[in-house]
Order: structure tokens, then sequence, then C-alpha cells
């Protein structure tokens, strides 16, 4: 189970390639409240928010330092006016554009408009299959019939549609009707994510959590039906890490892949780093995502493997799954450095356990819905 202590270091800086995606942030605004949102519990106003010329010049930085594929998020990225504009750029500078979008606010116009500018890829987010518990998961009424219609108006664009749903105790009995819908939708894709338990959803932990029953029967299901559908709906399926022996590696590695820039422009390894708190992420308003990538602290801080403590850092696994996930680690330990609790060698993975336990089996407060302050 355990390597010499002589365990071989991380790559060389100068080893370190490109990052393969940037995940653009757009804005925080959104009219869903999802209660497990992973924007940060301090939203950004729109006030603070980069202005299109500035995006513009974030592609075109990352598109120099070797991203292929650009992710608009949010928030909802439709709120921007700008969207239509932004799409153009990035055709123009050869960056592969993915939509991730609430699909409430953008009409069929607009989406047109932005499949006119050169859009490749539309990731829509449900809530569940039917419309009552969605528009109650979201706290937005009319939202799952908006997107719904939303859909449509994607595949008759010709736009290649993956739905996506974060799994809950809420939604987890729904998994059949799911399936059956991204099938009515004529997706490409399905991607099935347990709720994972930072920013909103840390504080609807409580809430969300599902019991190990509950996710064991959705697990069992999901196989069955990626056997069954393999050749019509290809479904990807992240699995709860609170029941699990061996954490995931998370994004790939600390600043390996990804690149996040949040709406105000601080440029982040992953979508959930700001929750830890004793790391300066540096903004593009200030300096290069080449300086960003290849020399700031904070993207240096937890890459490959120098930074792990025992029992990482002796651990025959160590290069498999790079500690495990860092936020989550500092959520539950209140240290980014140990080892990520889901891990069984952890010697904080006995507390995670009861914890999940107890979460399990309560009958799970109301949502605190996620909002502007
Ligand atoms: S998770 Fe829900 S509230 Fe958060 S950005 Fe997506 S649709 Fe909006
Ligand atoms: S989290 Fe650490 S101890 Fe656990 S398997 Fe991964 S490297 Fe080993």
């Amino acid at each position: 189970m355990t390597a010499p202590e002589s365990a071989p270091k991380s790559a060389p800086k100068s080893a370190l390639g490109p990052p393969i995606g940037l995940l653009a942030e757009l804005t925080h605004r959104c009219p869903l409240q999802c209660p497990y949102c992973s924007n940060p519990q301090e939203l950004v106003r729109r006030g603070e928010e980069l202005d299109t010329a500035a995006w513009i010049e974030v592609f075109r930085q990352a598109r120099a330092l070797g991203v292929l594929q650009l992710h608009l998020s949010g928030g909802e990225p439709g709120a921007r006016s700008d969207l239509p504009a932004l799409v153009g750029a990035a055709r123009q500078l050869g960056l592969y554009s993915n939509l991730i979008t609430a699909g409430v606010l953008l009409d069929e116009a607009a989406l047109a408009a932005l499949a006119a500018r050169g859009l490749d890829h539309v990731q829509l987010s449900l809530q569940a299959a039917g419309a009552q518990t969605a528009d109650s998961i979201g706290g937005f009424r009319e939202g799952h019939a908006r997107k719904l219609a939303f859909a449509a108006w994607v595949r008759a664009q010709g736009l290649p549609l993956t739905i996506n749903v974060v799994l809950h105790r809420r939604n987890l009995d729904d998994l059949p009707a799911l399936i059956d819908l991204a099938l009515r939708l004529d997706a490409h894709r399905l991607e099935l994510a347990h709720s994972q338990y930072y920013g909103w959803a840390l504080r609807n932990r409580a809430a969300l959590l599902p019991s190990r029953a509950q996710v064991e029967r959705a697990t069992a299901l999901v196989e069955r039906a990626r056997r069954d559908l393999k050749d019509r709906l290809p479904i990807d399926y992240v699995t709860p890490d609170y029941y699990a022996r061996r954490p995931k590696r998370c994004m790939d590695g600390w600043a390996r892949r990804v690149i996040v820039v949040t709406p105000r422009g601080r440029a982040l390894p992953c979508h959930a780093a700001e929750t830890i708190p004793d790391l300066d992420f540096p903004n593009v308003r200030d300096s290069s995502l080449e300086s960003i990538w290849r020399e700031s602290e904070a993207f240096n801080r937890y890459r490959g493997t120098d930074w792990m403590r025992e029992p990482c850092r002796s651990c025959e696994f160590r290069e498999r799954d790079l500690g495990g996930c860092r936020c989550q680690a500092f959520a539950l330990t209140g240290e980014a450095a140990r080892a990520d609790p889901v891990c069984d060698l952890s010697p904080d993975h006995a507390a995670l356990q009861a914890l999940a336990a107890e979460a399990a089996a309560a009958d799970g407060p109301p949502y605190r819905y996620r909002r502007f302050a």
C-alpha cells in the first residue's frame, strides 16, 4: 500500500503543458436559485463583471496559451447582452465554444443568433424530470417548461445538446424519467453528477445528501441504462464522494487542464478554489494568463505531488488521484493540504462517514436558496 519516502517529485515546471479548457464564468446573475449552485456564497454583482473587451482579451490569451475549448458559463451566461459578440470572438479565435445554460433567458431568436455567430455546443441543465419538482428545486416558476422549449430550439438549430443534471436526495428517484426525457429531447449526451459539497451545496448539505441505499439503487440503475443505451445516449456519471472509499482525481489535478475565470476576473484552478482562504488568486486585469498559469503561487501551490503530507506523500496511489480534492479537504477539515477525507486511508475518513450517516438520516431542512445578499 505504501511507497518509500523517496517518492519521485512532480514534473518540473518546464514540463508543464498548456491548459485544455477555459471556463469563463461570465456572470453570477441567474434567475434560478438552485440550492446546490457551485457559485460562491458571495456573488459578484453586475457592475463588477469584466466587460466585453476584457473577456475577448482573456479568450485571445487563452488561445495563445493553447486552450482549445471555451466553456461559457455563469450564473446564467444568457444574462449577458454581449453573449453573441463573445461567441463570435471565440469562433474567430478558433476556440470550440460550449454554452452552459439554464435555458430560461434565451428565446428562439437569441439562440439562432448565437448559432449564426458560431456556437458549437449547448449544455442544458435540468433540475428534475417533472415540472413541479424541477421548479421547486430551481426556485423559478415555469422554468422547466421553458427549458423543454429551449432544448427543442437547440436541436432545430442542428446544435449538439448535452443534458446535465445535478443529483441529490430530491431527484435521485427520478432517474428513469430523467433518462427517458433526455432521449425524448434528442440529447447527444446525458451528464448525471451527484452534488459536490462546497458553495451553496455545502450550506444545503443536510437537505441534499441522499442515503447510501438511495445512491446504491441509483448507481445500479445508471449502470444498466449505460449498457442498454450505449449506442443511443452516452451517459456520464459522477459518483458521490461522501460514500466513496477513494477520492477522484479532482479536475484531473490542480491547475493541470483548466483555467477558471470568475466574473470579476480572478483566475482559479477550479471553480470552488476561492473557498480556500489563504490563496491569493491573481486577476486577469493585472496579469497575463500565461504568467498566471506558469508562475502564480496559487496555481503552483497544489500542482503535482510536492505539497503532499502523509498519508498521501508515501502512498502508492498519489500519482493516480493526486490526493483528491483540495477544496473538499478544506471544507471538511479546515486544512487544504490534508488528504481528501473521502479516502479511507485518511485520518478524517471516519468523521466523514459519521457526518454522512447523520445528515442522510435526518428529514432534511428546507432549502436555503441562493440569492444576492
Ligand atoms: S446551478 Fe442553478 S442557480 Fe446556479 S447558475 Fe446554474 S441554474 Fe443558476
Ligand atoms: S488520497 Fe492520499 S492516501 Fe488516499 S489514496 Fe490518494 S494519495 Fe493515497
